[in-house]
């Protein structure tokens, strides 16, 4: 249930908001017309009548999953998969359409698409980006840019030179791509740890590709493992990824502020792929070890690192990804608080500047935008799964009907 309040003011137990997440505890919040009014640890001096009046539990900043593929289905099930993939085009953005709104009701803002080969995930950008109230904001990049006959066959054709990847990359953005999505190497190898496969372009056609992007107002997100001098070089806007980096790539990363999509999950799922053999399950635990030691490395350097899902890889679902991928993080060795901030802080940010609309916050005086949980977040991530609202899109959200009705006075609410 969705509404448009006049006015809604929670009298919570806490918020966290901003790139630390710092808690103010006890919070009172008030949103006024769609705008953050007064978020500070005491009561608004003044509420106007038929204010929607709540109590208890915290807020925090929405969520953002900077690296999604909205056409795949995170299912394990190949049969599955292979029926989504084959969906006809009609049938298969009504199912996006349920995956949007299922991340909103999640208070998941927006979600950044690393390209598909049929245009779906730009199709869906333009009818779920008019209903933020329901849906999921889209930022797609359309087809992504690789080498023909190399890895990236399952999200495209390919080009034969840069001068062809500017011609994709110009249809993409004519049809509302907000930014590019280049894949500048292959695969980890799942037979020789810390092997990668091999670089997609020679680095002075990789610079002019993101050249040619950033001519067209088209951030890039590069697709990248091993070494990343060369693809650091071509001064892209985002790494997705980043298998065995370097110290040094992470160094510069953090010096040059490059946001990081380590991309943990969608690896990590592959130890449980049953087809996986022993010495190949060998391998992947290593690569997963070697990862989560470069992200507590990069994390210790400054880099700033966003959190990306890759929903839609095997094992990865959409919405619920993003919530695993934030444990992950912590896992790694992020604090809790970096962790989530790696979602509704960093994620966010990437997209908000990508997006159409404002995507929300809790900045008095800007768009609202938040999600009302049980729990403190830092302290039990587990209440992520199961928001009590959300508002998003200039709407209010909240699980149970009742908090729907404008009035509806719950006992001990801040009363005037
Ligand atoms: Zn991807």
């Amino acid at each position: 249930m969705t509404a448009v309040p006049k006015n809604l003011c929670l009298a919570l137990d806490g918020a966290r908001a901003g790139p630390g997440l710092a808690p103010l505890s006890p919070a009172w919040l008030w949103v006024r017309h769609g705008v953050v009014e007064h978020l500070a640890g005491c009561p608004p001096p003044e509420l106007p009548q038929n204010t929607i009046q709540r109590h208890g539990g915290w807020v925090v900043e929405p969520l953002a999953d900077a690296h999604v593929h909205l056409f795949l289905d995170g299912s394990r099930n190949r049969l599955l998969r292979a029926d989504i993939a084959a969906l006809p085009r009609e049938a298969a953005l009504e199912r996006i359409l349920t995956v949007l709104e299922a991340c909103r009701n999640l208070g998941i803002a927006a979600v950044r698409d690393g390209g598909d080969p049929h245009g779906l995930a730009l199709e869906a950008a333009a009818l779920a980006n008019r209903h933020p109230d329901r849906y999921a904001v889209v930022l797609a990049a359309g087809e992504p840019v690789f080498r023909r006959g190399m890895y990236g066959g399952f999200l495209g054709q390919g080009v034969e030179t840069a001068r062809d990847a500017a011609r994709l990359l110009d249809q993409n953005r004519r049809r509302g791509a907000t930014h590019a999505k280049v894949l500048a190497t292959g695969l980890n190898s799942l037979d020789v740890p810390g092997q990668v496969g091999p670089a997609q372009f020679a680095p002075s056609e990789l610079q002019a590709i993101t050249a040619a992007a950033r001519g067209l107002n088209l951030p890039v997100m590069v697709h990248a493992n091993g070494p990343l001098e060369q693809v650091l070089a071509s001064a892209p806007a985002t790494v997705e990824h980043g298998f065995g980096c370097r110290p040094s790539d992470l160094q510069q990363m953090a010096n040059r502020r490059i946001p990081w999509v380590p991309t943990l999950g969608a690896w990590a799922e592959l130890l449980h792929d049953p087809g996986l053999t022993k010495s190949r399950g060998r391998v992947v635990r290593e690569t997963d070890r070697n990862h989560r030691r470069e992200v507590r490395v990069g994390h210790t350097l400054g880099v700033p690192l966003a959190a990306g899902s890759d929903a839609g890889t095997q094992g990865v679902a959409h919405g619920e990804g993003l919530l695993r991928e934030l444990g992950r993080l912590a896992a790694a060795g992020l604090s809790p608080e970096a962790a989530l901030a790696s979602a509704t802080h960093a994620a966010r940010i990437l997209c908000q500047e990508e997006s159409p609309r404002p995507l929300g916050g809790l900045l008095p005086g800007q768009p609202a935008g938040f999600i009302w949980l049980a729990q403190d977040p830092v302290a039990h991530p587990c209440t992520l799964e199961h928001p009590r609202g959300v508002f998003l899109g200039g709407a209010w959200s909240p699980r149970e009907r009742a908090d729907a009705e404008p009035d509806g006075r719950t006992p001990g609410s801040i009363a005037h």
